[in-house]
């Protein structure tokens, strides 16, 4: 069976003398490192996809923003530009 530490990729080797469940190079636990990963996997689920519908709502939000803006701009523009071709 062959090991892979979840934490430095390293591959558990036969003459390895360290714990069974123990990384030989950073000497973490493995069964920790995993449930310490699936805690923080759980903590970041949420926050991420609020965040993801957030940017989402902004997005759209700041799009209209641009294109009332890009409006109010070329408005303004073509007139000052026909002001100035008047006088
Ligand atoms: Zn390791």
């Amino acid at each position: 069976m062959i090991i892979t530490c979840p934490k430095c990729s390293y591959v558990r080797q036969l003459q390895d003398t360290a714990a069974i469940n123990q990384c030989p190079k950073c000497h973490i636990d493995y069964r920790v490192y995993a449930h310490f990963q699936k805690e923080s996997e759980k903590e970041q689920k949420q926050p991420m996809s609020y965040q993801v519908i957030n940017s989402k709502v902004n997005h759209s939000l700041s799009v209209d923003d641009v294109m009332t803006g890009m409006a109010y701009l070329f408005i303004a523009v073509s007139v000052i530009i026909l002001l100035m071709a008047i006088f």
